[in-house]
């Protein structure tokens, strides 16, 4: 007999019936199909809670089939730190633009590293504002226009671009650090192996994993899809290396983190964000469906408390 669950999540969410928000060639939705994937093929759909970004990803929840909460603009490392911490068996993914981890959420995104919080983090790296028109960003290339910086990026105005998986494969906590590519068949093959990696850490406990995704944004980089695509190669890869810079999982144990239901608990109780609050065990509980919502309002204030 034929499952009819393709057919309800249509029903249930009827954005899925169009096509995606992202614009033709965007590399955000060839990465959501290899986690998605990815996430099917190890069959931890039923306990991965996917924390979105405000920015070209801000519609996560649409693709993902799975438990989802939006962040405010940079805080989705954070949001997940409390799912993480609140959810000790979830599989907890922050989807993060760079526009998003690499500017206003920079503290958010090093600090949840440094503490080796059990997330993974897809670090979705087009060197530019998408959503917001194209302008320049912490990672724009030196020389690159932008509609706020026409002459191209220069050192001396903007600084060097952040390099954030150099710089988060230096700490001690992190488990995986990696850079991979969405551009062409060959660099994907390798993405979907580190990608795979990386849910494998979550799955078995086993830390923080940290996935930059050099992504193709053709319609502010002024190029056609397949410039695009060929210019992460020529270019953009050059600043941004490919590579595994960090894999500790297989030494030692998993890094024990502390979980804080109680505090995590009484505050969600206090704001009336949760409702059910079992003081035996200290679990919450919620409807699945409203998760996302009650964990966007908890993200500024509930969190900063854990
Ligand atoms: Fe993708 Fe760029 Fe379009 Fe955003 S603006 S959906 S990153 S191509
Ligand atoms: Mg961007």
């Amino acid at each position: 007999e034929k499952s009819t669950a393709f057919f309800d999540t249509f029903e249930r969410k009827p954005s899925l019936q169009k096509t995606t928000h992202y614009c033709p060639g965007c590399g955000h939705g060839t990465l959501n199909k290899i986690i998605a994937d990815q996430v099917a093929e190890l069959g931890i759909q039923d306990r991965t809670i996917y924390v979105g970004p405000v920015g070209c990803g801000v519609f996560i929840y649409y693709y993902f089939e799975g438990a989802c909460a939006s962040a405010a603009h940079g805080r989705a490392s954070a949001v997940a730190t409390g799912i993480s911490r609140a959810n000790p068996d979830a599989i907890t993914v922050s989807y993060q633009g760079d526009g998003d981890l690499a500017a206003i959420g920079t503290s958010n995104a090093i600090h949840a590293a440094n503490r080796g919080e059990n997330m993974i983090v897809f670090f979705v790296n087009n060197n530019i504002y998408g959503m917001t028109g194209g302008q320049l960003a912490p990672t724009t290339l030196i020389d690159q226009t932008s509609t706020t910086s026409p002459t191209g990026r220069t050192v001396k105005n903007d600084g060097f671009p952040l390099q954030m998986a150099e710089m988060i494969a230096g700490l001690e906590a992190p488990t995986l650090v990696a850079r991979v590519g969405v551009n062409n068949p060959k660099n994907i093959r390798q993405a979907i192996k580190v990608i795979k990696r990386g849910l494998e850490i979550q799955r078995d406990k086993k830390g923080y994993a940290f996935i930059e995704v050099l992504s193709q944004c053709p319609t502010n980089w002024k190029k056609n899809p397949v410039e695009a695509c060929e210019w992460i190669d020529e270019v953009v890869s050059k600043q941004y290396p490919f590579g595994v810079f960090k894999d500790i999982a297989d030494e030692g144990e998993a890094v024990e983190r502390p979980c804080e239901r109680v505090e995590f608990a009484a505050v969600a109780e206090q704001l009336g964000l949760v409702d059910k609050v079992d003081k035996g065990d200290q679990q919450i509980e919620m409807p699945r469906d409203e998760m996302r919502f009650k964990f966007a309002g908890f993200g500024g204030q509930g969190i900063l408390s854990l």
